[in-house]
């Protein structure tokens, strides 16, 4: 390390290695994590040690703005890699929108991760990654081309973040029939470096073709990297929230504890949870909420994993996954092995995963009917991914009769504004549009159809790349 490089990098200087899930290929750098992706054995890169944040530094947080959390939460991964100010600099300009979090009643409450310009949570992993993934490229003079398979706002989140870059190009590939028309608009009509393929299948199918394609090495020229929530570079980015929101709403009596619900459908929203939980935040429990794909409540109930294939078509479809590939980060953090095709080698400590998490399945109906009661009751307004939280959250607080003072904070992933049908069949109005939404309307659309094989994919790739 540089003496420049190791200057401000606070007590531990020690450079974090990223190794795969699979454990089968070398340790990397986060910079070849970032870039590659996937493993070259077909795991998911996890740093090999989680940095610790001290009682003390995390109540610091408390008066500190979101950017400066960010700093001080992805330093600790990425020290030895880039420069503070550069971090910093990178921060400031991904995190620049507010993050409302709103009292429900008792010590509730909702925390709104739709205010970046696709009004989804996944801007915030989005928007660091393309900048981290940017700013190394231009380091080392290098070209990506970013594949990922969208369930409806992963989609539109890469592609706003990496618009325009020059040294990226973005390949996003999305079910036809399973995301709505405005999740669709949000990324047919960029244009410049980013295209779209629509596919007549399911978001499975998507990410099939995906994987493929970077288990190909005739495609080895393309330097394809994966944007998915696989990527290392969105995992980091989604364990701040949860810190952020932990300083701000703490009352401050010494050893208070935090329950956060989770909607998931993935499952890297809840590992980002997970590795906070690792570096010191008090978490008493994770509320982890799925709708009817329900392999993860199962997996925790029976401690036998069973993927649900085709996933099953919910009214929440940005979580219609029926394997999270998120799970094997999850086996690793709790002991286990599992690879990326969902088998077991190694039995993660399914009492700690019990203590830790509280996993349930809501139905489409009671996922409507949360819409319905939390705006009659609260004037909540929540869409069906935020609902799937908050009735899995109402179940966590009922079934463990969880003391009225607990702070509990669940998360709403996207804006009510995303799915106007929904609301409106439901409330019967129409929520206002937030500003990143509005004008899509008159927009030109662009976008590709294939059909789901593997072939006529990988012809599409070597004719247009
Ligand atoms: C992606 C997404 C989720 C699920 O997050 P995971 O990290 O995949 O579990 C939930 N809600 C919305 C709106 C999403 O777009």
């Amino acid at each position: 390390m540089t003496a420049e490089l190791s200057k401000g990098l606070g007590m531990d200087n020690r450079k974090i290695l990223f190794r795969s899930t699979n454990r089968r290929a070398p340790a990397v750098s986060f910079e070849q994590a970032l870039l590659k992706g996937i493993a070259p054995d077909g795991g998911l890169y996890m740093p090999e040690e989680i940095p610790r944040l001290t009682p003390e530094e995390i109540l610091k947080f408390s008066d500190a703005q979101y950017y400066e959390i960010a700093f001080e939460v992805s330093r600790r991964f990425l020290a030895g890699e880039i420069p503070d100010e550069d971090l910093k600099r990178i921060v400031m300009d991904a995190y620049n929108y507010e993050i409302p979090l709103e009292h429900v009643y008792n010590n509730n409450y909702i925390m709104r991760l739709d205010q970046g310009p696709t009004a989804s949570f996944k801007d915030f992993a989005a928007r660091m990654m393309g900048r981290l993934m940017q700013y190394f490229l231009n380091r080392n003079n290098g070209k990506l081309l970013i594949l990922t398979a969208t369930s409806g706002d992963t989609g539109s989140a890469i592609a706003n973040a990496f618009y325009g870059l020059n040294n990226v190009k973005v390949l996003v590939l999305f079910p036809e029939k399973e995301v709505t028309a405005r999740q669709r608009k949000q990324m047919t009509t960029l244009g410049k470096n980013v295209s779209i393929v629509a596919l007549d299948g399911k978001f499975d199918d998507c990410q099939t073709l995906v994987k493929q394609a970077f288990g190909d090495s005739e495609l080895d020229y393309l330097n394809l990297s994966s944007a998915n929530s696989i990527n290392i570079g969105r995992l980091i980015p989604q364990t701040m929230y949860y810190f952020y929101s932990f300083a701000k709403l703490r009352s401050g009596d010494p050893g208070e504890q935090v329950v956060f619900s989770v909607p998931s459908g993935n499952f890297g929203d809840l590992c980002g949870g997970l590795i906070a939980k690792n570096m010191g935040l008090p978490v008493k429990k994770f509320v982890v909420a799925t709708n009817e794909n329900d392999e993860f409540p199962k997996f925790v109930k029976s401690g036998v994993y069973e993927k649900i294939e085709p996933s099953l078509n919910c009214i929440s479809s940005a979580m219609n996954v029926g394997h999270p590939s998120n799970i094997p980060r999850l086996v690793q953090l709790y002991g286990g092995n599992m690879d990326e095709n969902g088998s077991i080698s190694n039995a993660p400590d399914m009492d700690l995963i019990r203590k830790d998490m509280y996993a349930v399945s809501i139905s489409d109906t009671d996922t409507e009917v949360m819409i319905s009661d939390a705006y009659k009751e609260h004037g909540l307004l929540l869409e069906p991914h935020g609902s799937v939280g908050w009735a899995g959250l109402q179940r966590y607080l009922e079934d463990e009769e969880v003391n009225k003072n607990q702070l509990c904070i669940s998360l709403e992933t996207a804006h009510p504004a995303k799915f106007p049908e929904k609301i409106r069949e439901i409330l019967s109005f129409d929520p206002k549009l937030p500003p990143s939404l509005q004008g899509l309307e008159e927009k030109k659309e662009s976008y590709e159809h294939l059909p789901t094989g593997y072939r006529a994919f990988k012809e599409f790739l070597k004719n247009n790349y």
